[in-house]
């Protein structure tokens, strides 16, 4: 018998020796949270996308919680944005006492249909918060000139963009200068970089910024490292309510290291996201993802939709029994019970169930890239034939 051979996951941490060295040494500094290595990492982070203030916290579920509250959202409000998205997205609003008022998403994208947002405005709007779900930009234009047009603020989701690009003004920009008013991402393992758990805001505003600073240590009107450099004694206050939201400093040494990967990181996915276009073309029945010409994803996930008739599970099993790790497609909060109501969002679910996610990963060999190709050839050719 020859050895089995090991399935190919749907993800992988793209993490080595310089990430362990950077913890040991932050870890042997004697300052381990929000220090030094937490300013170096949200300046450098603010420099690679392009904005002037950047703030870290715990992770992108709390950095959302502080943005929403920032530009005033408040019990009682509604946040026009997508069930089509992590289930974080639609907490994040109501942590804030308000409620997410969702709209549908376009075919093409997955990503708000911005045509559909007019209409989900009243009088208790108080935010959008868009998502650029797997990484790919939403029609940020159209929805920063609709957010202008009614006075209201726009954050961004950009849990999965880092990295990704939107044309503006003529030039290709990295998501997160912002191109609202506040962009959010996410450190989490499953993202395009990690730092563990982790979370990023970014603004051009500087007093929402040093709203956010506030707001993620407790309210602390002077922080750690002021009182730690000060030549004379600084007495702290806490003039509101704040939250523990802080990032450790052995995390962010991590993210300095994996900032310094990101350009490779991203170019790696989008070539083996061509590879696999090149392949699907080919194969009836299999579509992939789509990019608009103004957009450039880092494919924080490569979505196919499946052929007409083949159930989405038994697809996924097919190729499992394979070796070949999938997912099915991104969730819809209003299927989960906190958010189940009455809603009208045939495409977001048809996008969860007619879409299937394949293993994308820096690090995949040629050969795993071509095991997943044949097995989704060859399960979308033959689907009636299901194992077991
Ligand atoms: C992952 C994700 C989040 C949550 O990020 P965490 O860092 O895990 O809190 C929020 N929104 C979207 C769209 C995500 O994909």
């Amino acid at each position: 018998m020859t050895a089995p051979v090991a399935t190919v996951p749907i993800a992988k941490p793209v993490m080595g020796q310089p990430e362990a060295d950077a913890a040991q040494r932050v870890i042997l500094s004697g300052w381990i949270t929000q220090g030094p290595e937490v300013a170096a990492f949200e300046s450098e982070f603010a420099e690679f996308v392009g904005a002037t203030h950047a703030t870290a916290v715990s992770n992108c579920t709390t950095a959302l919680h502080l943005a929403l509250l920032g530009v005033g959202v408040t019990s009682g409000d509604e946040v026009i944005t997508v069930s089509h998205s992590y289930i974080a997205t639609a907490n994040a609003v109501t942590y804030c006492g308000a409620t997410p008022v969702f709209v549908d998403v376009d075919r093409d994208t997955k990503n708000i249909d911005s045509a559909l947002v007019e209409a989900a405005i009243t009088e208790r709007t108080a935010a959008i918060l868009c998502v650029h779900q797997v990484g790919l930009p939403c029609d940020l234009s159209s929805l920063a000139a609709i957010a202008r047009r009614h006075g209201l603020p726009l954050v961004e989701d950009a849990a999965c963009a880092i990295g990704s690009e939107i044309r503006w003004d003529g030039d290709w920009q990295r998501i997160g200068r912002p191109h609202g008013d506040v962009a959010c991402f996410s450190f989490h393992p499953r993202k395009v970089m990690s730092t563990g758990d982790g979370g990023m805001l970014t603004t051009d505003d500087a007093e929402l910024d040093a709203r956010f600073k506030l707001l993620r240590q407790h309210g602390m009107s002077v922080n750690d490292r002021a009182r730690h450099t000060s030549s004379s004694i600084i007495f702290e206050e806490h003039a509101v309510i704040g939250f523990n939201y802080r990032m450790t400093d052995i995390q962010a040494a991590v993210g300095r290291e994996q900032l310094k990967r990101m350009a490779g990181i991203v170019a790696r996915r989008r070539e083996i996201a061509a590879t696999y276009d090149t392949a699907f073309q080919e194969v009836e029945g299999i579509e992939p993802p789509f990019e608009p010409e103004w957009a450039r994803t880092n494919y924080q996930s490569y979505i196919v939709r499946i052929p007409d008739g083949v159930e989405q599970r038994d697809f996924m099993q097919r190729l499992l029994d394979d070796g070949v790790s999938s997912r099915r497609g991104i969730m819809n909060a209003h299927r989960e019970a906190p958010y189940r109501g009455v809603h009208d969002l045939p495409v977001s679910e048809w996008a969860q169930d007619r879409h299937v996610v394949l293993p994308l990963y820096p690090a995949m060999t040629d050969d795993e890239i071509e095991r997943v190709i044949a097995t989704v050839s060859l399960t979308a050719r033959t689907p009636g034939a299901v194992a077991g």
